[in-house]
């Protein structure tokens, strides 16, 4: 059965152009018809809108990811954004922006005056935000701080979710209190917590994602992760839900749509 599965969160612009076909037709293949490219950098944006515009299953979403930042957001790089979206319609999401505590990162107070400048554009876009919340190793209370960025933002007034998902409920609780859903991707096949939390999840909080990039540090070039693999996520929900492939699908791909709606 083709055409039900959707990838909330990949980095397709980052594949070389010439294997953008091949990912697409697996896709396909594998019932995955809704694909979303996320920029990291005003560039990889502008990658992402043009890989949108020459393929139908593709969306674009925009943003500067935490780890890419080199300066505070300028009123001309936010404008040179605001001007991205207005004239590409399958711009549907602020994605991918967030903020990433790992050592090594750029300062979180530049991180966050970027991230509410970029609330601030979605905002104003009416688009909802596909967000990255990464913790300093052991310190999930970080996640919390992401999040109270976005209530302050006002996230409720656009919705998003919660990219690559793999916490426990009291966190996924506090993205639903914000009107937010939860992304998961296949950290949910082996982590056995994650399966724990998604089971008492409700389905129509959840959207998939397989935050595809290309794995160059896997030799073996089909055991890259591609967009096809949402399918292999949806039957694991499945499984830990005890419904069918077909319920999750629908559902999870229902909820996505709805979310990109909301403007
Ligand atoms: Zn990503």
């Amino acid at each position: 059965m083709n055409g039900y599965l959707a990838d909330s969160h990949t980095h397709l612009d980052q594949f070389d152009p010439s294997e953008i076909l091949g990912i697409l037709g697996s896709a396909i293949d594998a019932g995955v018809d809704l694909i979303i490219a996320a920029g990291v950098t005003e560039e990889s944006s502008r990658k992402c809108i043009e890989i949108a515009n020459s393929h139908d299953s593709v969306f674009a979403g925009i943003g500067i990811h935490p780890m890419d930042i080199k300066e505070p957001m300028t009123l001309a790089s936010y404008n040179r954004f605001k001007s991205m979206a207005a004239a590409n319609t399958k711009v549907v999401c602020i994605s991918e922006i967030g903020l990433d505590f790992s050592p090594g990162m750029p300062n979180i107070s530049l991180q966050i005056q970027v991230l509410r400048k970029q609330i601030r554009l979605a905002r104003e876009l009416a688009l909802p935000v596909i967000f990255h919340s990464r913790e300093h190793p052991g310190r999930s209370i970080d996640h919390y701080k992401t999040l109270a960025v976005l209530r302050e933002e006002k996230i409720q007034e656009v919705g998003g979710a919660m990219h690559y998902f793999q916490w426990d409920e009291a966190v996924a609780q506090v993205c639903f209190d914000l009107d937010l859903l939860v992304s998961i991707g296949k950290p949910l096949l082996r982590i056995p917590q994650l399966q724990e939390t998604v089971k008492s999840i409700p389905l129509d909080h959840i959207v998939l994602e397989t935050d595809s990039y290309p794995q160059y540090f896997k030799r073996n070039r089909s055991r890259w992760t591609e967009p096809k693999d949402v399918k292999a996520i949806a039957m694991k929900i499945a499984e830990l839900k005890g419904l069918s492939l077909e319920t999750v699908a629908k559902a999870t791909t229902k909820n996505l749509v709805n979310l990109l709606r909301t403007k």
